[in-house]
């Protein structure tokens, strides 16, 4: 079997890190690593992985990364233009896109245009841009692998299925994040600290306020809709606060399939990187007996509205995903920026939906666009 090669696109970050811990546990190797800003840590991932490239979107993190990486082979590159290089740099490696944002979107097209298997964390991609990435992916009979673990589980849960006919619905399991069981007026004032502790797992600051939120739910509901060509309708969503049955399908003689494991965001990476294959990892071992009960909730739709913005942007189509996502990034920056409270989040991404251009077909460009056109919106309501 030839060597598997893989780039991770975001390599500084929650997600970044752990693929590259499954990816020196395998041997695999590492053809290009791309970050923002971060030149400390890829400073050392190059020299550990020593990789054909390097980016940082940048341009000065990039100049100095340059400077820092002068005595090694590794090419470094620098801004929007230098992350895609990376990303279409070898079409035998599997692009692994964890950058945060819509930021991902570029790279991921280009690597999917270039020929590259794409495993993807970026959730942002297929909220902004899901029609031209599953475009172009069946295009080029690509395959999109999914990374965000509730997602992977629906993808493991599926592997026995003969005909999407057999399919009857999608059960998103969600943990409620730090604030389930909270009222409205109790989630007036909280703090981005308070905002920020997950009751189960250690990511990055943006998705960790849309987990507190429950934007990040939403998104994955968009998310679930692309990935597996399902009506919106068929994707519901079950509160489970210990995070352990990551997801679940229903098929049409009502029996119900999940996928469990410790939250480890390593399993879901793994099996991104090897599917079909399985192989030994390095996550603990589920022992139920521990956790004794599992708990499984209906949402407060009405306290976290986020999750039915989101729902309704399906629903209409066309740009409106790119505006709630864009609207929701400018909120949740505003937000750990302590300009704005928490629910405000909710009110300004429910207005930039009101107010989203209505079109079904768009360009790369419409996508970017309306996300100058969200981000200002939600500027200008503050
Ligand atoms: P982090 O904030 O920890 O890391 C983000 C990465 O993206 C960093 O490498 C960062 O570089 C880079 N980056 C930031 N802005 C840009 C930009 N404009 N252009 C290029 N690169 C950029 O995020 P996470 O790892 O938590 O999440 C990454 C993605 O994975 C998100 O879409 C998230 O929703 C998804 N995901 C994450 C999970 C988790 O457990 N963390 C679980 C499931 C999905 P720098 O360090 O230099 O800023």
């Amino acid at each position: 079997m030839s060597e598997k090669v893989i780039s991770v696109l975001g390599s500084t970050g929650s997600i970044g890190e752990q693929a590259l811990d499954v990816a020196h546990l395998h041997g695999y190797r590492i053809n290009a690593l791309t970050a923002a800003k971060n030149v400390d840590i890829i400073e050392k991932q190059v020299r550990e992985f020593k990789p054909a490239f390097a980016a940082m979107a940048d341009e000065k993190a990039a100049a100095d990364l340059k400077i820092r990486l002068a005595d090694t082979s590794t090419k470094v590159l620098g801004g929007v233009g230098g992350v895609c290089e990376c990303a279409a740099a070898n079409n035998e490696a599997i692009v692994l896109n964890s950058i945060v944002g819509m930021a991902g979107l570029e790279p991921t097209l280009t690597a999917i245009e270039k020929g590259c298997k794409i495993a993807l964390a970026n959730k942002e991609t297929l909220v902004a841009g899901g029609q031209l990435v599953m475009n172009k992916a069946k295009e080029k009979c690509i395959d999109i692998l999914p990374v965000d673990s509730e997602h992977s589980a629906i993808f493991q849960a599926l592997q026995g299925m003969n005909s999407k006919k057999e399919l009857k619905r999608i059960i998103l399991t969600a943990s409620g994040g730090p604030f389930f069981g909270k009222t409205k007026d109790e989630l007036k004032n909280v703090t981005v600290a308070q905002a920020l502790k997950h009751p189960n797992w250690s990511m990055g600051a943006k998705i960790t306020i849309d987990s507190a939120s429950m934007m990040n739910k939403g998104l994955e509901l968009i998310e679930a809709v692309w990935l597996f060509d399902v009506e919106p309708k068929d994707v519901d969503i079950v509160v489970h606060r210990q995070s352990i049955v990551h997801s679940l399908i229903e098929y049409v003689d009502n029996s119900v399939i999940a996928q469990l494991g410790v939250p480890d965001m390593r399993i879901p990476i793994q099996y991104a990187l090897t599917y079909p294959e399985r192989f030994v990892s390095p996550v603990k071992q589920l022992k139920l007996e521990e956790w004794k009960t599992l708990t499984f909730d209906k949402p407060d739709y009405e306290t976290f509205e986020c999750i039915n913005i989101c729902r309704s942007a399906i629903e209409k189509g066309g740009l409106c995903t790119a505006a709630v996502n864009s609207a929701n990034e400018k909120a949740n920056e505003l937000f750990r920026e302590g300009r704005i409270g928490f629910l405000d989040i909710a009110r300004l991404v429910g207005e930039a939906l009101e107010n989203s251009p209505k079109v079904n077909e768009y360009t790369l460009a419409d996508v970017l666009e309306t996300d100058k056109w969200a981000r200002s919106f939600v500027e200008s309501r503050v």
